[in-house]
């Protein structure tokens, strides 16, 4: 760990020293690049994973660039900023994420990199912070972590949206009505998805509520709406798919009979596949859970990751 952060600092200061080097040779065209940023008045947003980067691209609409740093098929759980994510870093206006240890924390991968840019905490903005955090137990059964996955439930996402929203306005209150009105239709559609997923988990027969995962993402979204949570491993961070785990779910399932099994977009599929084997329940489908999906591709907005996800599991519990 302690070698890891000191790598990570020898990285930024190359990067410090390169770039100070740099401007030297092309100090004729700085002013000409002032310039240009100056002119464009758009608020400069740097968002932590790709569901927050969706948000504020919607509420933001044309007033704001946002330069997203964990993209769709790298882990948000745990990162190390590239050159580039450090210079957007620097010049943000404003930062999103999401907290609740998502980020790892307070000795976590963002907090790093805001400490080794020098950014203000004031512009950067945890958008789950009024969420009341779930815990899981860590392998040891010893420590309680806080389960960072509660943007799967729409409810979360309403208040993620509105935290959003009011930071935007903040940071630029003289567009304040342009970000209201963005947030407003956003927002509508985050209030029909929950009730569709009141309704369409309430039609699955009660004996069926039960969701069956790799990695024990779901938990807000299981207890908002009423499913119990059957899992692999309780965060990626940890072994994902040892004998011991295996073994575990394959009890959970003997007590709690699921009808089918979901996997995640963003997991190694092996594990789930095994216990599919070894339970002979099948694997309905792959759910979302840390990222959207690929631009241009299934489940490529916040709102069509809601969506996606609460049809396959309405589809994959609602037979027999
Ligand atoms: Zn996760």
């Amino acid at each position: 760990m302690r070698n890891k952060l000191s790598l990570f600092f020898i990285a930024v200061l190359s990067i410090i020293v390169l770039a100070a080097c740099g401007s030297d040779d092309d100090n004729q065209g700085a002013t000409e690049d002032t310039q240009d940023e100056g002119n464009s008045e758009k608020i400069q947003a740097v968002t932590s994973f790709t569901i927050i980067e969706d948000m504020v691209k919607e509420i933001g609409g044309d007033l704001v660039d946002v330069y997203n740093l964990v993209p769709t098929g790298t882990d948000p759980h745990e990162y190390e900023p590239l050159p580039d994510d450090t210079k957007a870093a620097t010049d943000a206006d404003v930062l999103f994420y999401n907290g609740l240890n998502l980020e790892g924390g307070d000795e976590g991968w963002f907090a790093k990199m805001m400490d080794a840019v020098n950014q203000d905490w004031e512009v950067a903005y945890q958008l789950a912070e009024n969420v009341e955090p779930m815990y899981i137990t860590s392998e040891d059964g010893k420590e309680e972590e806080i389960n960072p996955h509660a943007f799967l439930d729409p409810v979360v996402g309403i208040e993620m949206a509105e935290k959003a929203r009011d930071a935007l306005i903040e940071i630029d209150p003289d567009n304040e009505a342009t970000y209201e009105e963005n947030a407003e239709e956003y927002l509508e559609k985050l209030i029909d998805l929950d009730e569709q997923y009141k309704t369409r988990i309430d039609e699955i027969p009660e004996e069926n509520r039960v969701l069956i995962t790799s990695e024990r993402a779901y938990q807000y979204l299981a207890d908002r709406y009423g499913l119990e949570e059957g899992y692999i491993w309780a965060i990626d961070t940890e072994e994902n798919g040892s004998p011991e785990q295996i073994k575990e779910l394959l009890a959970f399932l003997e007590e709690t009979p699921a009808p089918v099994l979901f996997v995640e977009t963003n997991v190694d599929t092996r594990p789930m596949e095994t216990i599919s084997k070894e339970s002979g329940i099948e694997i309905f489908g792959e759910i979302f859970s840390d990222e959207i999906g690929e631009p241009g591709e299934e489940g490529d907005t916040y709102v069509k990751y809601l969506q996606f996800n609460i049809d396959v599991i309405h589809d994959g519990l609602k037979e027999e």
